[in-house]
């Protein structure tokens, strides 16, 4: 269901300043460990600015997508706070944690192509970030072999989801070209 300007920048700043205060401990992988919400902000920038995404309900999802699996936040949280579409999305964008890693990895690609079109460019913006700060600042300690690793397994996430985007398909295809 679309959602109002007017409601539309109150959903996408509640889900900012949420997305913040679950987050604020976190540091990410770069060298500089830089804070955790750069990563969500970077994805709703992308949305926007790459995508022409307008939809607040994509953009707000976009900024919470990380906030179940990696923080201490329910679905039903979620819903309370920012009703069942937003949550849903995230959800959808959010792998099962008592899996492997391996395991999990095959799921996200197994179910990518089920998703909604909302949680499928989410995932590709989520992609094309981590591929962009691969490329600047690895996660420390990660061999090349590793980057590839992710670079391919990126690919193999976006194969399943496109249709979705395609302003996004394109930008993550010249990323992957520079695949180290
Ligand atoms: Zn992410």
């Amino acid at each position: 269901m679309p959602v109002g300007r007017e409601r539309g920048f109150g959903l996408v700043l509640q889900a900012m300043a949420f997305a913040a205060s679950k987050h604020r401990r976190q540091r990410r992988k770069d060298a500089e460990a830089s804070p955790y919400i750069n990563h969500p902000i970077a994805l709703a920038e992308v949305l926007w600015h790459e995508g022409g995404v307008r939809d607040p309900v994509t953009i707000a999802a976009a900024l919470l997508h990380d906030t179940i699996e990696d923080t201490e936040t329910t679905p039903e949280e979620l819903s309370g706070a920012f009703g069942s579409s937003v949550a849903s999305v995230v959800e959808e964008v959010t792998d099962v944690k008592w899996l492997t890693r391996r395991t999990r990895k095959e799921l996200q690609v197994a179910r990518a192509g089920r998703a909604s079109v909302r949680a499928k460019q989410v995932k590709l913006a989520d992609k094309i970030c981590n591929l962009r700060d691969i490329l600047a600042s690895p996660p420390e300690g990660w061999t090349r072999e590793q980057q590839r690793e992710y670079f391919d397994w990126a690919k193999r996430v976006v194969d399943e989801v496109r249709g979705a985007n395609a302003k996004l398909e394109r930008r993550f295809d010249q990323l992957y070209r520079e695949r180290p």
